[in-house]
């Protein structure tokens, strides 16, 4: 075995009882996103403990963190950084795995830079300490704050199912995603007395669902609508004068979604012109689709493919993540690992059981190593960068293509 790959296998596999005590009290303490500072003092207090310089709160975000590492060759080779996450969902807690993801990530860095040291290439290594994947998107106020300027490629890992329910994958193309909200104000009245004398804020709620319903026939495959009514009034005797949908809406490209988007906002805007409501638009977070650097996916895959002997697998939509922002400014990877064995998807209560077994964390390592050993190839092999850079210039949107 090449005396790196046996580095990076040392370092991590040294790190791992160290590296699950975190995992575990991260899952055992669900917090959500821009609260997350139980995981940010264990994971900032861990990296601190092996010597790296961390700030606390970049983008003045107190649950975000950097770790940076300089090569004893210099700073100025490549900059090379890991995104770990660590927020949680309501009430199912650690069901997308970022337990896993927050240690894959520091995993990856001190393997990374254990590698740097012995060979001595010039260059920087960061670990991102990333807040609120789940909704605000913590690497998009990063992003807009220059957290990440100068850096030449960024990596990070998400756990799916077993094979059972994909495996894993280094071209991973997410949805862009938009998040809203929209209120109907009506005119409340008393349902039997005078329900005429009511403008009803529910109906307009439930004309703009049915829309969404109907306008799926002109909809792309690829998209996605899912729309909930979080008030639809307080009670059958009384006409609702106030109701609100939350909705998201993906598509498979930025372009798309500004299509969607479109749609969506006139869908709304129905409700309240059939009966007679106003209505407020309040746009949330939007994610862009992710975009994996083919170079860089192809090895990962590469290494992936060794350990499993099954081929990736291949989606043609699937869920968002704000990793997918950076995606469009810098040589990225999202890889996508399997946790073994299991036959549910992320955001399930059945998952969050998976993503605190000793199994989950032995495939997190595995990844980790494999993420390292990707972005160590990028520091020692000129050519293999240089493809990548090319990729990432001349990168055609993959994925079929609007109508
Ligand atoms: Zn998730
Ligand atoms: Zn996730």
């Amino acid at each position: 075995m090449d005396s790196s790959v046996a580095t990076i296998k040392h370092v991590i596999a040294e790190a791992s009882a160290d590296l699950r005590e975190l995992s575990l009290s991260i899952h055992s303490n669900p917090e959500l996103s821009l609260q997350e500072h139980h995981a940010h003092r264990l994971l900032t207090t861990y990296l601190e403990s092996r010597n790296y310089t961390i700030d606390r709160s970049p983008a003045g975000l107190a649950t975000a963190f950097t770790a940076t590492y300089v090569s004893p060759a210099g700073p100025d080779g490549l900059h090379i950084g890991f995104c770990s996450e660590y927020d949680a969902l309501p009430e199912l807690g650690h069901a997308c795995g970022h337990n896993l993801i927050a240690i894959s990530g520091v995993a990856s860095f001190i393997a990374l830079t254990a590698v740097i040291d012995e060979l001595r290439v010039p260059g920087t290594v960061k670990l991102f300490g990333t807040p609120a994947e789940e909704s605000e998107g913590g690497k998009i106020l990063m992003h807009r704050a220059k957290v990440f300027e100068g850096m030449d490629a960024l990596l990070m890992l998400h756990p799916g199912g077993g094979f059972e329910m994909g495996g894993y994958s280094g071209a991973w193309h997410s949805l862009a995603v938009q998040s809203l909200e929209v209120e109907y104000f009506g005119k409340s009245s008393h349902s039997a007395l005078a329900p005429w004398m009511g403008v009803n804020a529910g109906s307009a709620a439930i004309i703009a669902m049915n829309a969404i319903g109907v306008m799926r026939e002109q909809m792309h495959p690829t998209w996605r609508v899912h729309a909930i009514i979080e008030n639809g009034g307080k009670a059958n005797n009384v006409v609702p004068d106030y109701a609100k949908v939350s909705c998201g809406f993906r598509a498979f490209t930025g372009a798309e979604l500004d299509t969607l988007r479109g749609m969506m906002l006139r869908i709304f805007e129905a409700g309240a012109l059939a009966t007679g409501c106003t209505h407020k638009v309040t746009i949330e977070h939007e994610y862009l689709d992710n975009v994996d650097n083919d170079v860089l996916g192809a090895y990962y895959e590469e290494l992936m493919q060794e350990k499993y002997g099954v081929p990736p697998f291949r989606v043609d939509a699937g869920g968002s993540t704000d990793f997918g922002n950076l995606s469009h400014d810098f040589i990225s990877l999202h890889g996508i690992f399997p946790l073994v064995g299991v036959k549910a998807p992320p955001h399930s209560a059945p998952f969050a059981e998976a993503t605190k077994t000793e199994s989950a964390h032995e495939c997190a390592l595995f990844a980790a190593e494999t993420n390292a050993r990707t972005a160590l190839r990028c520091f020692v092999d000129p050519e293999f960068w240089a493809a990548a850079q090319k990729s990432f210039k001349e990168r055609k949107m993959p994925g079929p293509p609007l109508v």
